[in-house]
């Protein structure tokens, strides 16, 4: 570990499949030549950053979400609580209140407020954090729980744990979940950078408008990289250039690449196409001081 500010690079991209992952696991694994690396998979519904690493779990940590748990036998049935809470997550039936987990964000408003202590708040669990560490890799990665469904809470914990246990390490990079959604603004929001990859198809350049919009109103610094940047057509550059986005990086089309990812392994390692595309990403970085040089 050093004692170096942590600089905080997040990885996503507007949709699913266009090299997310396969940038965030070589890149880490590039950084880590030279320096102590941490690589976030904050992807929790799907993590998969861990199987390019075959190391075994160092250390894991239940996380849990705050709910209000109803006492019936103090409730007045007043209802207040119905009022209070404005994510629409409490309903009164008849002499009932139920609380609805999934809809509930833990703000304590009905708790607090209860007339009668009738709402107390309970840890709920929402799913695993697991630290694992290869070489220089402080891989940490969230599973949420099967049948939990808002991912944020379980990134606001991966995030914290992140902080708590491995603060010191200099460069930390966050693969988010894809799209533009909530959990999305949830994994960028403590980044100093973000790499939005892309790939140029028509589809691809739909989501980085998107994805672009996303980090426009967050005000997040960014930059672009293309994924399989020899194929397609040249849209998506042209769009860069006209709205003055910067592409940091290039990885081009290889098969070579592809069957290697497939099979859970870095591809950088053997693959000199991709290797010169994380070199020129490094310096990209480097230029802007992302990267501590
Ligand atoms: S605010 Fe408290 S006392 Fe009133 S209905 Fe809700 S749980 Fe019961
Ligand atoms: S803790 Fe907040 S969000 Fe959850 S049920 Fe109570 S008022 Fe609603």
């Amino acid at each position: 570990m050093t004692n170096e500010k942590p600089y905080r690079i997040a990885i996503a991209s507007g949709k699913g499949g266009t090299g997310k992952t396969l940038l965030s696991t070589n890149l880490a694994d590039y950084l880590a030549q030279e320096k102590a690396v941490v690589l976030a998979d904050l992807d929790v519904e799907e993590p998969n950053d861990a199987l390019f690493f075959k190391a075994e779990i160092q250390q894991s940590e239940i996380q849990y979400k705050m709910i209000p748990d109803w006492q019936a036998e103090t409730c007045t049935l007043c209802g207040d609580c119905v009022k209070y809470c404005k994510f629409n997550a409490i309903i009164k039936i008849g002499e009932y209140i139920t609380v609805f987990n999934e809809l509930c964000h833990s703000c304590y408003a009905c708790s607090e407020l209860c007339p009668a202590q009738a709402l107390p708040m309970k840890p709920n669990r929402i799913g695993i954090t697991n630290a694992i560490k290869s070489g220089r890799i402080q891989l940490v990665e969230s599973r949420l729980d099967i049948g939990q469904e808002q991912a944020v809470p379980l990134i606001h914990d991966t995030q914290k744990y992140i902080q708590d246990h491995f603060s010191p390490i200099a460069i930390q990079l966050f693969d988010c979940p894809p799209g533009t959604s909530c959990p999305v603004i949830a994994a960028v929001a403590d980044a100093d950078f973000v790499l939005l990859v892309s790939e140029p198809t028509p589809f691809g350049l739909h989501d980085l408008k998107l994805a672009v919009e996303t980090m426009q109103l967050l005000g997040k610094a960014y930059a672009v990289v293309i994924n399989r940047a020899d194929l397609g057509t040249n849209e998506l550059e042209n769009w860069c250039q006209q709205e003055q986005i910067p592409i940091a990086a290039r990885i081009p089309f290889d098969r070579d690449i592809a069957t290697t990812y497939a099979t859970g392994e870095l591809a950088w390692r053997s693959n000199s196409n991709l290797e010169k595309a994380l070199k020129s990403l490094v310096e990209y970085l480097h230029e802007r001081k992302e990267v501590y040089a």
